[in-house]
Protein backbone atom coordinates (compact mmCIF):
# COMPACT_ATOMS: atom_id res chain seq x y z
CA UNK A 1 0.00 0.00 0.00
CA UNK A 2 1.43 3.28 -1.45
CA UNK A 3 1.88 5.63 1.67
CA UNK A 4 -1.54 8.35 2.33
CA UNK A 5 -1.61 11.31 4.08
CA UNK A 6 -4.49 11.08 6.96
CA UNK A 7 -6.41 13.90 8.55
CA UNK A 8 -7.39 12.97 12.06
CA UNK A 9 -10.20 15.73 13.45
CA UNK A 10 -10.79 15.23 17.36
CA UNK A 11 -13.44 16.49 19.75
CA UNK A 12 -12.34 16.03 23.04
CA UNK A 13 -10.76 18.21 25.89
CA UNK A 14 -9.28 15.85 27.63
CA UNK A 15 -5.59 13.72 26.21
CA UNK A 16 -6.08 10.89 28.91
CA UNK A 17 -9.72 10.38 28.37
CA UNK A 18 -10.81 7.12 26.10
CA UNK A 19 -11.10 9.25 22.83
CA UNK A 20 -7.02 10.58 23.85
CA UNK A 21 -6.13 6.98 24.03
CA UNK A 22 -8.24 6.33 20.47
CA UNK A 23 -6.68 9.13 18.83
CA UNK A 24 -2.84 8.01 20.14
CA UNK A 25 -3.66 4.38 18.84
CA UNK A 26 -4.79 5.52 15.66
CA UNK A 27 -1.61 7.72 15.01
CA UNK A 28 0.66 4.71 16.09
CA UNK A 29 -1.35 1.80 14.02
CA UNK A 30 -1.21 4.35 10.52
CA UNK A 31 1.96 5.40 11.07
CA UNK A 32 3.58 2.05 11.51
CA UNK A 33 1.65 1.26 7.85
CA UNK A 34 3.84 3.73 6.56
CA UNK A 35 1.25 6.66 6.44
CA UNK A 36 1.16 10.07 7.40
CA UNK A 37 -0.73 11.34 9.95
CA UNK A 38 -1.73 15.14 10.38
CA UNK A 39 -4.28 15.73 13.34
CA UNK A 40 -6.54 19.01 14.38
CA UNK A 41 -6.97 18.84 17.93
CA UNK A 42 -9.88 21.22 18.17
CA UNK A 43 -9.69 21.73 21.92
CA UNK A 44 -5.64 21.87 22.19
CA UNK A 45 -6.11 23.75 18.81
CA UNK A 46 -8.22 26.39 20.86
CA UNK A 47 -10.75 25.82 17.60
CA UNK A 48 -13.06 28.92 16.91
CA UNK A 49 -16.97 27.14 16.98
CA UNK A 50 -18.82 29.55 15.99
CA UNK A 51 -19.20 30.94 11.45
CA UNK A 52 -19.43 34.38 12.24
CA UNK A 53 -18.70 37.72 10.46
CA UNK A 54 -15.42 37.49 12.01
CA UNK A 55 -14.08 34.45 9.62
CA UNK A 56 -13.18 37.34 6.90
CA UNK A 57 -10.94 39.83 6.80
CA UNK A 58 -12.61 42.35 4.40
CA UNK A 59 -16.37 42.11 5.55
CA UNK A 60 -17.83 45.68 4.85
CA UNK A 61 -18.69 47.36 7.86
CA UNK A 62 -22.58 48.16 7.25
CA UNK A 63 -23.59 45.08 5.00
CA UNK A 64 -26.13 42.56 5.86
CA UNK A 65 -24.17 39.67 6.69
CA UNK A 66 -24.77 36.76 4.83
CA UNK A 67 -22.41 33.93 5.99
CA UNK A 68 -22.32 31.80 2.66
CA UNK A 69 -21.85 34.83 0.46
CA UNK A 70 -19.07 36.26 2.58
CA UNK A 71 -17.70 32.59 2.81
CA UNK A 72 -17.36 32.16 -1.20
CA UNK A 73 -15.88 35.90 -1.54
CA UNK A 74 -13.29 34.64 1.01
CA UNK A 75 -13.02 31.77 -0.16
CA UNK A 76 -12.02 32.87 -3.57
CA UNK A 77 -10.61 35.90 -2.74
CA UNK A 78 -7.87 35.06 -0.09
CA UNK A 79 -9.49 36.69 2.66
CA UNK A 80 -10.80 34.06 5.16
CA UNK A 81 -9.17 34.22 8.46
CA UNK A 82 -5.61 31.77 8.29
CA UNK A 83 -7.19 29.14 10.97
CA UNK A 84 -9.64 28.34 8.27
CA UNK A 85 -7.08 28.41 5.61
CA UNK A 86 -4.71 26.28 7.06
CA UNK A 87 -7.51 23.50 7.91
CA UNK A 88 -8.67 23.59 4.38
CA UNK A 89 -5.04 23.14 3.27
CA UNK A 90 -4.98 20.02 5.53
CA UNK A 91 -7.97 18.84 3.85
CA UNK A 92 -6.77 19.08 0.62
CA UNK A 93 -3.58 17.70 1.60
CA UNK A 94 -5.74 14.66 3.05
CA UNK A 95 -5.98 11.06 1.26
CA UNK A 96 -8.77 9.97 4.25
CA UNK A 97 -10.22 12.02 7.15
CA UNK A 98 -10.83 11.00 10.31
CA UNK A 99 -13.15 12.47 12.59
CA UNK A 100 -13.39 11.12 15.75
CA UNK A 101 -15.65 12.18 18.60
CA UNK A 102 -17.78 11.19 21.80
CA UNK A 103 -21.46 11.25 20.98
CA UNK A 104 -22.75 14.27 22.32
CA UNK A 105 -26.82 14.34 22.28
CA UNK A 106 -26.63 12.11 19.06
CA UNK A 107 -24.38 14.09 17.49
CA UNK A 108 -21.04 15.69 17.24
CA UNK A 109 -19.93 18.08 19.93
CA UNK A 110 -20.42 21.54 18.88
CA UNK A 111 -16.58 21.83 18.27
CA UNK A 112 -16.62 19.77 15.37
CA UNK A 113 -19.42 20.85 13.62
CA UNK A 114 -18.24 24.36 13.73
CA UNK A 115 -15.06 22.94 12.43
CA UNK A 116 -17.26 21.85 9.26
CA UNK A 117 -19.05 25.06 9.15
CA UNK A 118 -16.09 27.14 9.12
CA UNK A 119 -13.88 25.45 6.88
CA UNK A 120 -16.27 23.65 4.53
CA UNK A 121 -16.34 27.26 2.47
CA UNK A 122 -18.27 27.68 -0.20
CA UNK A 123 -16.85 27.02 -3.61
CA UNK A 124 -14.59 24.26 -1.84
CA UNK A 125 -17.24 22.05 -0.38
CA UNK A 126 -20.90 23.70 -1.63
CA UNK A 127 -22.45 25.89 -3.56
CA UNK A 128 -20.53 24.68 -6.89
CA UNK A 129 -21.38 22.99 -10.70
CA UNK A 130 -24.85 24.84 -10.79
CA UNK A 131 -24.05 25.14 -14.54
CA UNK A 132 -25.82 23.05 -17.10
CA UNK A 133 -29.31 22.44 -14.98
CA UNK A 134 -27.94 20.12 -13.08
CA UNK A 135 -28.45 21.28 -9.10
CA UNK A 136 -24.87 21.35 -8.25
CA UNK A 137 -21.73 19.34 -7.90
CA UNK A 138 -22.85 17.23 -5.00
CA UNK A 139 -23.83 14.10 -3.78
CA UNK A 140 -21.16 11.66 -5.10
CA UNK A 141 -19.10 14.96 -7.21
CA UNK A 142 -17.67 17.41 -5.65
CA UNK A 143 -14.34 18.50 -4.55
CA UNK A 144 -13.68 15.79 -2.81
CA UNK A 145 -13.87 12.85 -4.48
CA UNK A 146 -11.07 10.03 -4.24
CA UNK A 147 -11.17 11.04 -0.21
CA UNK A 148 -12.23 8.43 1.97
CA UNK A 149 -14.01 9.51 5.43
CA UNK A 150 -14.68 7.54 8.31
CA UNK A 151 -16.52 8.40 11.63
CA UNK A 152 -15.21 6.90 15.10
CA UNK A 153 -17.46 7.65 17.79
CA UNK A 154 -17.16 6.88 21.77
CA UNK A 155 -21.15 6.32 22.87
CA UNK A 156 -22.36 5.68 26.44
CA UNK A 157 -25.23 4.02 25.31
CA UNK A 158 -24.89 0.40 24.90
CA UNK A 159 -24.82 -1.31 21.03
CA UNK A 160 -28.57 -2.96 21.40
CA UNK A 161 -29.66 0.66 22.00
CA UNK A 162 -28.17 1.92 18.58
CA UNK A 163 -29.55 -1.06 16.36
CA UNK A 164 -32.80 -1.02 13.93
CA UNK A 165 -34.59 -1.29 16.56
CA UNK A 166 -33.09 0.07 19.18
CA UNK A 167 -34.67 2.63 21.51
CA UNK A 168 -32.05 5.34 19.98
CA UNK A 169 -32.14 4.41 16.76
CA UNK A 170 -29.98 3.24 14.46
CA UNK A 171 -26.34 4.83 14.52
CA UNK A 172 -25.85 5.07 10.82
CA UNK A 173 -29.34 6.98 10.58
CA UNK A 174 -28.56 9.40 13.47
CA UNK A 175 -25.14 10.07 11.79
CA UNK A 176 -26.67 10.72 7.93
CA UNK A 177 -26.53 14.22 8.84
CA UNK A 178 -22.57 13.67 8.91
CA UNK A 179 -22.24 10.55 6.98
CA UNK A 180 -24.74 11.67 4.08
CA UNK A 181 -25.88 15.45 4.21
CA UNK A 182 -21.70 16.47 5.03
CA UNK A 183 -19.00 13.77 3.62
CA UNK A 184 -20.74 12.54 0.54
CA UNK A 185 -22.45 15.62 -0.31
CA UNK A 186 -18.69 16.98 -0.94
CA UNK A 187 -17.74 14.04 -2.24
CA UNK A 188 -15.58 11.67 -0.20
CA UNK A 189 -16.79 7.83 0.02
CA UNK A 190 -17.60 7.35 3.25
CA UNK A 191 -16.82 4.11 5.22
CA UNK A 192 -19.20 2.67 7.63
CA UNK A 193 -19.42 4.31 11.17
CA UNK A 194 -16.77 2.55 13.75
CA UNK A 195 -18.96 3.17 17.21
CA UNK A 196 -17.36 1.94 20.33
CA UNK A 197 -20.55 1.44 22.67
CA UNK A 198 -20.83 1.26 26.09
CA UNK A 199 -17.70 3.56 26.83
CA UNK A 200 -18.39 5.05 29.69
CA UNK A 201 -16.93 1.81 31.89
CA UNK A 202 -14.98 0.21 29.80
CA UNK A 203 -12.88 -2.60 31.30
CA UNK A 204 -8.99 -3.31 30.42
CA UNK A 205 -10.68 -6.21 28.72
CA UNK A 206 -13.05 -4.58 26.60
CA UNK A 207 -10.35 -1.57 26.22
CA UNK A 208 -8.05 -4.00 24.62
CA UNK A 209 -10.99 -6.04 22.23
CA UNK A 210 -12.04 -2.17 21.08
CA UNK A 211 -8.44 -1.46 20.16
CA UNK A 212 -8.19 -4.68 18.06
CA UNK A 213 -11.27 -3.95 16.24
CA UNK A 214 -10.63 -0.26 15.91
CA UNK A 215 -6.94 -1.45 14.39
CA UNK A 216 -8.71 -3.45 11.82
CA UNK A 217 -10.74 -0.21 11.17
CA UNK A 218 -7.78 1.74 10.61
CA UNK A 219 -5.73 -0.92 8.73
CA UNK A 220 -8.70 -1.25 6.44
CA UNK A 221 -8.99 2.49 5.80
CA UNK A 222 -8.25 2.06 2.32
CA UNK A 223 -10.01 -1.34 1.43
CA UNK A 224 -13.23 -1.36 2.75
CA UNK A 225 -16.19 -0.50 1.16
CA UNK A 226 -17.54 2.57 1.19
CA UNK A 227 -21.72 3.28 2.16
CA UNK A 228 -23.54 3.23 -1.50
CA UNK A 229 -24.82 6.12 -1.14
CA UNK A 230 -26.68 6.89 -4.11
CA UNK A 231 -25.28 9.61 -6.33
CA UNK A 232 -27.06 12.57 -7.10
CA UNK A 233 -26.95 12.74 -11.06
CA UNK A 234 -26.36 8.79 -11.44
CA UNK A 235 -29.76 8.21 -12.49
CA UNK A 236 -31.83 7.31 -9.59
CA UNK A 237 -33.48 10.60 -8.65
CA UNK A 238 -35.99 12.41 -11.00
CA UNK A 239 -35.38 16.49 -12.24
CA UNK A 240 -37.09 17.34 -8.64
CA UNK A 241 -34.59 15.53 -7.02
CA UNK A 242 -37.06 12.98 -5.67
CA UNK A 243 -35.92 8.93 -5.84
CA UNK A 244 -37.54 7.20 -8.79
CA UNK A 245 -40.47 5.15 -7.92
CA UNK A 246 -39.70 1.61 -6.89
CA UNK A 247 -35.80 1.93 -7.36
CA UNK A 248 -35.57 1.54 -3.23
CA UNK A 249 -36.84 -2.13 -3.30
CA UNK A 250 -37.55 -2.94 -0.03
CA UNK A 251 -35.71 -0.46 1.66
CA UNK A 252 -37.71 2.28 3.96
CA UNK A 253 -36.48 5.43 5.69
CA UNK A 254 -33.05 7.20 5.20
CA UNK A 255 -32.02 3.80 4.09
CA UNK A 256 -33.64 4.50 0.46
CA UNK A 257 -30.88 6.87 -0.29
CA UNK A 258 -28.26 3.56 -0.69
CA UNK A 259 -28.36 1.42 -3.51
CA UNK A 260 -27.62 -1.60 -2.12
C1 LIG B 1 -23.06 16.53 26.76
C2 LIG B 1 -23.07 15.03 26.59
C3 LIG B 1 -23.98 14.45 25.74
C4 LIG B 1 -23.97 13.07 25.55
N1 LIG B 1 -24.87 12.53 24.67
C5 LIG B 1 -24.87 11.19 24.45
C6 LIG B 1 -25.78 10.61 23.51
O1 LIG B 1 -26.56 11.29 22.85
N2 LIG B 1 -25.74 9.27 23.35
C7 LIG B 1 -24.87 8.47 24.03
O2 LIG B 1 -24.88 7.26 23.83
N3 LIG B 1 -23.97 9.01 24.91
C8 LIG B 1 -23.95 10.34 25.14
N4 LIG B 1 -23.04 10.89 26.01
C9 LIG B 1 -22.01 10.01 26.61
C10 LIG B 1 -20.68 10.14 25.87
O3 LIG B 1 -20.81 9.77 24.51
C11 LIG B 1 -19.59 9.30 26.52
O4 LIG B 1 -19.44 9.77 27.84
C12 LIG B 1 -18.26 9.39 25.78
O5 LIG B 1 -18.40 8.84 24.50
C13 LIG B 1 -17.14 8.66 26.50
O6 LIG B 1 -15.92 8.93 25.85
P1 LIG B 1 -14.70 9.62 26.63
O7 LIG B 1 -13.52 9.64 25.72
O8 LIG B 1 -15.13 10.92 27.21
O9 LIG B 1 -14.51 8.54 27.76
P2 LIG B 1 -13.74 8.61 29.16
O10 LIG B 1 -14.67 9.09 30.21
O11 LIG B 1 -12.42 9.26 29.02
O12 LIG B 1 -13.47 7.07 29.38
C14 LIG B 1 -14.51 6.12 29.52
C15 LIG B 1 -13.97 4.85 30.10
O13 LIG B 1 -13.04 4.26 29.18
C16 LIG B 1 -12.01 3.61 29.89
N5 LIG B 1 -10.72 4.13 29.40
C17 LIG B 1 -10.40 5.39 29.10
N6 LIG B 1 -9.13 5.45 28.66
C18 LIG B 1 -8.64 4.20 28.68
C19 LIG B 1 -7.40 3.63 28.34
N7 LIG B 1 -6.38 4.36 27.86
N8 LIG B 1 -7.25 2.32 28.52
C20 LIG B 1 -8.24 1.57 29.00
N9 LIG B 1 -9.47 2.05 29.32
C21 LIG B 1 -9.66 3.37 29.16
C22 LIG B 1 -12.21 3.88 31.36
O14 LIG B 1 -12.89 2.77 31.93
C23 LIG B 1 -13.14 5.06 31.37
O15 LIG B 1 -13.94 5.06 32.50
C24 LIG B 1 -23.04 12.25 26.25
C25 LIG B 1 -22.14 12.85 27.13
C26 LIG B 1 -22.14 14.21 27.31
C27 LIG B 1 -21.16 14.84 28.27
Amino acid sequence: MPSKNILLVLAHSEPRSLNGALKDLAITTLTAAGHTVTVSDLYAMKWKAVADAGDFTDEPAGDRFYYARSSARGYKGGTQTADIVAEQKKLIAADAVILQFPLWWFSMPAIMKGWIDRVFAYGLAYGIGYEGGRYGTRYGEGSFVGKRALIVTTTGGQATHFTDRGVNGGIEDLLFPLTHGTLFYTGLDVLPVHAINGSNRLTDEQYAIESARYRERLTALFTDAPIPFRKQNGGDYDEALRLKPGVEGTATGLSIHRGD
